[in-house]
């Protein structure tokens, strides 16, 4: 039998945890992807293309899909090409047990010899250091099959870059330069890929590695309902505890390996992480109704409440915007008037064509007049009004009163309000429950929360989606956002101790 080579991927994987490694090998069939990755997956093959435009521009490289003609025929094909002065993509080689394909190999010219700068292609937007692992890799694995490299660079999304349309790209993607990183870490990388050849060739689970921070970080690792099912759970996960930043406790809990939350001394929590202590230990509620409402008694009616989904490019589709912007193209908005009736509107834009004016000017149509702007986590909504303004001068003025008028409900709940179902979170969905039982987001069909929305509306401005897909998506998300501005209006109503809600 042929000795397994071990990819760049798997090495990777080794680097994060050797368990998933393991997993990959023997069981990759456990590994349950998340919605989230499979979409980061296709950004990066969609990054992938951009940068084989931006690399060569005169399309006189070459592409080896390993995909298509499969690993012998791509490695092969690849030591052909690498003597040629021309782009190469997806290159492959093999040395010392491990296999690596190069994002993209552009020839130097030096002394007649084909040598090669290589460049890896990442969608972040700096370079991490889970990068200088990958490209350390990439590059032991091209010296070791013989391959001369000239320089090795990872090119990342440039944050600032603006897309002023016409299909130019140039400039969104900014170098790095690894060489040097890359040399340095070569007799690691030697030690890393014989430790993960260890690791693959077991015939059992290394069930002694267990779950801990390391499951998410730098990735978040499919395996987890799989290792997380094998170990017993406290009662009282530790980890409900919010905001444990504060070195001292962080330790404390480091170096007791205290899982559940009683065994934290209460010496060492917050005036917040105590009250979530107590509430779960004694499963009671705290409600300090008295304060809540003074704190919102301030803001009268007429009032609206507000909520927006937003979608963001890697590769940014509308002239003016930039790469991961947060982009509005839905709101969801309940009026309260002073006669105790409530009203709905919304907007939603599933053209394809930037909703983001048509936004703004209905989001000015719609919020006329005066009163509290309600948001869950102001921030968010603040941050996209300022930036609609910013895009469209003459509108600012009337998006920046809007901003002046929003009321953050979120840390008026953080502060009087804790119910032991929440777990430690004030999301709106874990504070909904307890105070309006009634209304629940698991009954929606279809998508149920931010990241499903962002994915619906990809899906529905692909031009190949059918006219009764769009539909269906369409009244998912107005279903949905409705359910996230009339569940505010609730929760609002319970804090502010707001009677019956007229219709
Ligand atoms: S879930 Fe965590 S422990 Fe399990 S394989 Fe993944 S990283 Fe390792």
């Amino acid at each position: 039998m042929a000795p397994r080579l071990l990819s760049k991927s798997k090495l990777i994987a080794w680097r994060q945890c050797p368990r998933r490694l393991w997993l990959e090998v023997h069981k990759a069939e456990l590994r349950e992807d998340s919605a989230g990755s499979e979409a980061r997956m296709e950004a990066g093959n969609e990054l992938g293309r951009l940068a084989r435009r931006l690399y060569d521009p005169e399309s006189k490289g070459e592409t080896i899909d390993f995909q298509q003609i499969g690993f012998g025929p791509a490695l092969d094909r690849s030591k052909a090409v690498l003597v040629e002065a021309k782009p190469v993509f997806e290159a492959g080689y093999a040395a010392n047990g491990a296999l690596a394909f190069a994002d993209v190999m552009l020839p130097v010219a030096k002394s007649g010899k084909p040598s090669w700068r290589m460049v890896e292609v990442k969608s972040s937007t700096s370079v991490k250091d889970y990068h200088r692992d990958d490209v350390s890799i990439q590059a032991y694995i091209a010296r070791k099959a013989g391959v001369p490299l000239e320089g090795i660079a990872v090119a990342h999304i440039d944050r600032d870059f603006v897309y002023r349309g016409g299909n130019d790209y140039t400039g969104l993607l900014a170098e790095e330069d690894l060489t040097a990183d890359t040399q340095a870490l070569a007799p690691e990388v030697e030690q890393w890929i014989g430790e993960a050849h260890k690791v693959a060739a077991l015939s059992s689970e290394p069930t002694t590695i267990r779950t801990g921070g390391h499951c998410s970080e730098p990735f978040a690792c499919g395996f987890y309902d799989h290792c997380i099912a094998s170990e017993p759970q406290p009662e009282m996960p530790v980890d409900w505890l919010p905001r444990l930043q504060k070195k001292d406790v962080k330790d404390f809990i480091e170096t007791k390996s205290i899982t559940d939350l009683r065994e934290v001394p209460d010496e060492y929590l917050n005036e917040i992480q105590l009250r979530v202590k107590r509430a779960t230990v004694t499963g009671k509620t705290f409600f300090d109704a008295p304060g809540a409402t003074r704190e919102l008694k301030n803001h009268g009616l007429p009032a609206c409440f507000l909520d927006f989904e937003t979608v963001q490019f890697t590769i940014p589709v509308w002239k003016d915007t930039r790469p991961y912007q947060q982009l509005p193209f839905q709101f969801s908005l309940h009026k309260l008037g002073v006669d105790g009736k409530l009203s709905h509107t919304e907007f939603l834009d599933l053209s394809g064509v930037d909703p983001c004016e048509a936004f703004a000017t209905a989001l000015i149509d719609k919020c006329d007049g005066r009163g509290p702007v309600f948001v869950y986590n102001a921030q968010f909504e603040s941050g996209r009004i300022n930036e609609l303004g910013e895009r469209f001068p003459k509108l600012a003025g009337a998006l920046s009163a809007i901003a002046g008028r929003i009321v953050d409900v979120l840390p008026v709940a953080r502060r009087y309000y804790y119910h032991p179902g929440q777990h430690g979170s004030w999301s709106i969905k874990a504070v909904l429950p307890s105070m309006v039982p009634e209304l629940d987001y698991g009954a929606l069909s279809g998508i149920k929360d931010g990241t499903m929305a962002s994915a619906g509306f990809l899906e529905a401005i692909r031009p190949e989606t059918t006219p009764e897909r769009r539909e269906e998506i369409r009244s998912q998300l107005l279903e949905y956002c409705w359910l996230d501005t009339y569940a505010l209006v609730r929760v609002w109503a319970h804090l502010a101790g707001h009677g019956e809600i007229r219709m």
